[in-house]
């Protein structure tokens, strides 16, 4: 078992990952954090139970135990930003959503830092996630990567106005069959939700980098706001009757993915 990540092997063609929803920080690191940064409040929170139900859907399972301010998974490994012109955080963030600094004055990661938390950290979590996606490729002829993730729905630093509560990203198109985003947009459209595709969030660096229909890889990324399932602060409730409401639609998008009918040439 990986310090770094839970992987569980399912028999289907679908991959969930979850960069975001670890929260454990390497002491040796966590010396260096701000109590902000302590605080690990910008974590895609209790996304993996969100999920769960999948686990009986036989969906390979990729989870970083991982805080996202050790290193953050959904980032270009060179460091390339997200959203060019727009307020984003980085591969190693120096400050929280709110703008809070995370680092104690001079202990901010370095180039070398990165560097090493690049090759500790976060390569090992690729290399199985390809891993991953090539073994469900070879048995079924293609993969689909479904990222999973959740935000507070009001960011002011980050966005304007409110988020919907599902944000569907593709890439703008690029990284899934035009057919499974269709068919995802149908099933989110029977839901009483706000919802949006290819928004403020078109998908991080998972959805765009793994994302190949012509190769027969599609990835899909599912933004969530936080306060369809949760309350967006401390202590980071969960609220069951809430969840539940929005797990009936979770679990109808993951099931029209699972039946989505490929057709690999
Ligand atoms: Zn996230």
């Amino acid at each position: 078992m990986s310090a770094l990540f839970t992987l569980h092997e399912g028999a289907s063609p679908l991959i969930l990952s979850f960069p975001h929803s670890g929260t454990r920080i390497p002491e040796d690191i966590a010396q260096n954090l701000t109590p902000a940064g302590r605080a690990v409040a910008d974590t895609d929170w209790h996304v993996p139970r969100l999920y769960a139900f999948a686990r009986a859907l036989d969906v390979t399972w990729i989870e970083a135990k991982l805080s996202r301010y050790v290193i953050d998974l959904n980032r270009a490994p060179d460091g390339a930003p997200l959203y060019p012109g727009q307020q984003t955080t980085s591969l190693c963030p120096h400050e929280s959503f709110t703008g809070e600094p995370l680092w104690q004055q001079g202990r901010a990661p370095d180039e070398a830092e990165t560097a090493r938390r690049l090759q500790r950290y976060f390569t090992p979590y690729h290399d199985a996630l390809t891993a991953q996606i090539d073994r469900v490729k070879a048995r079924h002829g293609y993969a689909i990567l479904y990222d999973c993730h959740s935000i507070r729905g009001t960011i002011p630093r980050l966005f304007d106005g409110a988020l919907p509560v599902l944000n569907l990203g593709t890439n703008s198109g690029r990284s899934c069959d035009g057919g499974l985003q269709n068919a995802v947009e149908t099933q989110m459209a029977q839901h009483p939700f706000s919802q949006v595709s290819n928004g403020r969030f078109t998908g991080g660096w998972i959805t765009r980098h793994y994302g190949r229909p012509e190769a027969h890889v599609h990835a899909l990324q599912m933004e969530i706001a936080q306060h369809a399932y949760m309350d967006e602060a401390p202590p980071w409730r969960w609220d069951a009757q809430k969840a539940a409401r929005l797990q009936q639609a979770l679990r109808a998008i993951v099931k029209t993915v699972l039946d989505w009918p490929a057709r690999p040439a």
